[in-house]
């Protein structure tokens, strides 16, 4: 490492980070989540996860990043904003969340991650490194924490205090010795602006995400039919739900992102309800093509309008 210490170290991937795109880049050292193992162990007893067979599966690797990538010392938090210029209009319109308004942001993100593990190879030699987007198998949003790049709110989501929470999150474990930032506190105070806010009652216990009301997890990773009961709350959200976060005070502070794969493609963004309603699926895999949404598939988008 040419004789650099944990903190220059630490400075070089930062800017690194910094010039490929990211937004934010913070360092915890791998001390194990071992303190929230009862959390997690309650929340899975009351099957509070719902479908969400993951969470259940890499229970003990979520929990210790050196049974996934041996010899880990530090995990990196790096954010990415997703933020976009203009909302697309939701008069006479379904709703798609904003983060998938441009390319599959699983893609983008691995891909930036991958330059910036070929940089700290190349910087620093041989090194046990691992990127994860969205993984199962990583506590995403606890390391998040540790690392000082937001807290856990009470929509459960990742907030940085001064840029809000519209940011995709990706974690490196790796076996360089990196210096720690400090843990990020809670600044969510006596606001309850996302639990009075949720139309589906899904953060009624705040900070604790009822997972089986959520319209997120509803349209997108849900396989089942959706109670009436609920769908009718949906209010012409499609592909997820970002109210939680448009009523965040933190939220004010959002600026739009620079990601070129983020901006939604003139393919879809001039549709309105009645051009939804219609879609074949050929035009459904032809649109869709390089974006989250082809995730779920046709009959799915299909199964969630109303
Ligand atoms: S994403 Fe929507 S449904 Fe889910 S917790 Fe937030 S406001 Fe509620
Ligand atoms: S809306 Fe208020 S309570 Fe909810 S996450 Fe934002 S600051 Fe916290």
């Amino acid at each position: 490492m040419g004789g650099k210490s944990s903190e220059e170290l630490k400075e070089i991937i930062r800017h690194e980070a910094m010039r490929l795109g990211f937004s934010h880049c913070g360092v915890a050292r791998n001390d194990t989540l071992e303190e929230l193992r009862p959390f997690y162990s309650d929340f899975i007893g009351r099957k509070g996860h719902a479908g969400l067979k993951y969470l259940e599966t890499y229970f003990e690797k979520r929990l210790h990043p050196e049974l996934v990538l041996e010899g880990t010392k530090s995990v990196i938090a790096l954010m990415m904003n997703y933020f976009p210029q203009e909302t697309i209009p939701e008069e006479d319109n379904f709703i798609i969340s904003r983060y998938a308004y441009g390319n599959d942001y699983h893609v983008v993100m691995k891909n930036r991650m991958k330059e910036l593990i070929n940089f700290m190879k190349s910087a620093f030699g041989d090194l046990q490194v691992k990127a994860f987007a969205d993984s199962g198998v990583v506590a995403e949003k606890a390391w998040a924490q540790r690392c000082g790049v937001g807290w856990q709110g009470k929509n459960t989501l990742i907030i940085n205090k001064s840029a809000g929470s519209f940011y995709f999150i990706g974690i490196i474990y790796t076996d360089l010795e990196l210096e720690p930032d400090t843990s990020e506190t809670d600044h969510c105070g006596t606001c309850h602006n996302c639990v009075t806010a949720c139309p589906t009652g899904a953060l009624d216990t705040p900070y604790q995400l009822n997972i089986g009301r959520c319209i997120s997890y509803l349209t997108i990773e849900n396989r089942e039919e959706i109670p009436g009961e609920i769908k009718n709350k949906f209010n012409n959200r499609i592909y997820g739900c970002d109210i939680c976060q448009d009523v965040c005070p933190f939220n004010r502070l959002a600026s739009p992102h620079s990601v070129a794969e983020f901006i939604p493609s003139e393919s879809w963004r001039h549709l309105r309800k009645k051009d939804w309603l219609t879609l074949p699926e050929q035009d459904f895999n032809r649109i869709f093509r390089d974006s989250a949404i082809k995730r779920i598939g046709y009959q799915i988008l299909k199964r969630n309008m109303p």
